[in-house]
């Protein structure tokens, strides 16, 4: 999939899609985990995009794939060791996405320790909605955002009660990796995860932001 940064005619396929873990106290809760001191950092590959209007594919390989609606944060301008206080002027644009997740598959990692790339790197595993510009977003921590599955209310959260801040995350992350443009930042999922099943339509919705309806289908 690729995506075009507001102000720009070139179209970009993302190169890294940046992800954080238990980044909601609530979510960690349900999780039976503890809030993290550190940010919790993963990564899906790009091939796992797909934009609205698209289908999430559940695989064979898992019996409970669940969905995680979150804020994305599409980044415009790169770096290296980005200051937490200049962090959001690399935002070039916002968008809602889900981090679908086998949850059975992830389950089964934590116990013997091993990485979460399978459980949460399947095809179609992160949907992204259109993209608003920076500008749209006045301030990134105060955001309703939810999720209807089928018509039901699922998931609702507020971006002001992230664990860690967009702009601790963005920081954060850039001192690991070197952020290039198109790059995106999954900033983490308010508490109400659930499964989801064949025939489902996902609808998220994040204030300010283009809606985002994904439907799924099993493999
Ligand atoms: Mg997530």
């Amino acid at each position: 999939m690729t995506i075009t940064l507001p102000g720009s005619d070139r179209a970009l396929r993302p190169g890294k899609v940046l992800c954080i873990g238990k980044n909601y106290a609530k979510h960690a809760a349900e999780m039976q985990s503890a809030v993290p001191t550190e940010p919790v950092v993963f990564l899906k590959p790009a091939t796992a995009l797909i934009g609205d209007g698209e289908t999430v594919v559940l695989p064979p390989m898992s019996q409970n794939v669940h969905h995680e609606v979150e804020l994305v944060a599409v980044i415009g301008r790169g770096g290296k060791n980005i200051a937490e206080a200049e962090a959001l002027d690399h935002v070039a644009a916002y968008a809602v996405g889900l981090d679908m997740t086998a949850r059975d598959l992830q389950s089964k990692a934590k116990q013997k320790g091993h990485p979460w790339s399978i459980a949460k790197g399947f095809d179609t595993f992160a949907p992204l909605g259109n993209l608003a510009p920076a500008e749209a977003v006045p301030n990134p921590q105060d955001l309703h955002i939810s999720l209807m599955v089928s018509g039901e209310k699922r998931q609702h959260g507020h971006t002001g009660a992230m664990v860690f801040r967009l702009a601790t995350l963005i920081a954060y992350c850039s001192r690991i990796y070197t952020l290039d443009p198109g790059d995106l930042l999954y900033t983490g999922t308010p508490e109400g995860v659930g499964p989801v099943e064949d025939g489902d339509v996902l609808e998220a919705t994040c204030t300010g932001l283009p809606s985002l309806r994904v439907t799924v289908r099993r493999d």
